[in-house]
């Protein structure tokens, strides 16, 4: 394989296929102080590259005329945060890490060391990073992994998630979409006014809420990160989706159980539940920053992007942005910082943030808005989405048994 090793930039045959841990001891490069770059994406030091493939090596060290020390200990930095003006060694890169979590749980009283907290993990860099962060902070948190049926991306982000749990000995909890709810996400390709990335959001937000309710967790806590939130912040300002805006929050509270009498019939034996409180602790660190946390701590991930990636709009809203944060960085902290410190607590915090009272779901029990129509039984959102799904799956497949 070759590999391209920067700064200054030689390039080297290895022989593959080879793990990239053993072509850096090969090199003699110490794996804390690069990321190592393949098609374009970062991959840890577990990852097999293959003969024909080159990888690049790059120095996590930008600008300067020299490598960068950290600014705690003066040691050989690894990792530079341009909008914080700062470069870290490895160990003092996780303690800004922690840190910045730290000021996130505090800053919006997110959780306290008495809570049962239940983290939504995909096998990705940020939800892994921040089960690790939260359990190394001495935190009381197990996991929540939902199989969505996406083939072998799903397989493999399921090993990994079991992984990570299986090493550091934690509770994982795992639902899987077909098993449980009868659809999967790539079935929903071919229905009118719905993405795939839609459905997944939704079936997420809904199956953590439920778990997290029925096992009696105090929070629920999601990776989304700095880049994520800005991006979706963007997303929004763009077509004024206010209602959107009035529950974009680093926090969004728990709600009570819509109250007796405000249902329709009651349905599948979980009626009565509210919703769970939602924490952000990542919103503060940067994609880049997770990253790198995870390429420094040994975590394996999965670097992979999900197939049906081609339908997520807010994609184009972080290009977008990380073209202005190359010009200026910081811009994002900014522009999200300053959104929920001036904008949505004095203008969106007082309001009610679904702006309409919430009651049982006919179908599931779980909260959903009361219907415009009097006499309409209430089913929510993913009630109604999941009755489509599979009605189409069940279409789809008697008409393939009518061809044979
Ligand atoms: S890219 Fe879309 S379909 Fe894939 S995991 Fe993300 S939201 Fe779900
Ligand atoms: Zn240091
Ligand atoms: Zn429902």
């Amino acid at each position: 394989m070759k590999v391209l090793l920067r700064n200054p930039d030689r390039t080297e045959d290895v022989a593959g296929p080879a793990r990239v841990g053993d072509v850096l001891d090969r090199l003699a490069v110490n794996p804390e102080t690069v990321l190592v770059i393949y098609g374009g994406t970062l991959i840890t030091k577990d990852v097999v590259v293959p003969d024909d493939g080159e990888i690049e090596v790059r120095p996590v060290i930008s600008g300067g005329a020299g490598p960068a020390s950290c600014h705690a200990c003066g040691a050989t930095a690894v990792m530079e945060v341009k909008r914080h003006h700062a470069a870290y060694c490895a160990d003092h890169f996780v303690d800004h890490v922690r840190s910045q979590v730290r000021e996130a749980i505090d800053r919006h009283g997110m959780i306290s060391y008495h809570d049962r907290i239940l983290v939504a993990v995909s096998g990705g860099k940020d939800s892994l990073a921040l089960w690790d962060v939260l359990l190394d902070m001495g935190y009381r948190a197990d996991g929540l992994y939902l199989g969505l049926g996406i083939g072998s991306y799903s397989d493999r982000s399921g090993q990994v998630v079991a992984g990570f749990a299986a090493a550091r000995g934690v509770t994982l909890r795992t639902v899987d979409l077909v098993d449980e709810y009868g659809y999967d996400i790539p079935a929903v390709t071919g229905l009118r006014n719905r993405s795939s990335c839609g459905v997944c959001g939704l079936s997420k937000r809904y199956v953590f809420n439920r778990v997290a309710k029925e096992h009696g967790y105090d929070v629920m806590a999601t990776g989304h990160n700095l880049d994520d939130e800005a991006a979706q912040l963007l997303g929004n300002v763009l077509r004024w989706q206010t209602p959107f805006m009035a529950r974009q929050s680093p926090v969004l509270p728990a709600t009570e159980a819509p109250g007796e009498g405000d249902s329709g019939p009651r349905g599948a034996g979980i009626e009565g539940i509210g919703m769970a409180r939602k924490v952000k602790p990542l919103y503060r660190l940067g994609e880049r920053e997770m990253a790198a946390y995870c390429v420094i701590k040994g975590l394996d991930y999965i670097v992979e992007e999900c197939p049906m990636v081609g339908g997520n709009t807010v994609l184009r809203y972080k290009d977008a942005l990380n073209e202005l944060e190359r010009h200026s960085p910081g811009t994002k902290a900014q522009f999200l910082f300053g959104f929920l410190d001036r904008v949505q607590s004095a203008h969106f915090a007082s309001a009610d943030p679904a702006g309409e009272t919430l009651v049982a779901c006919s179908g599931c029990g779980l909260p959903t808005t009361r219907p415009r129509r009097a006499g309409v039984d209430p089913v929510c959102a993913f009630c109604r989405t999941r009755e489509r799904v599979v009605q189409s799956v069940a279409r789809r497949t008697s008409a393939v048994a009518g061809r044979t």
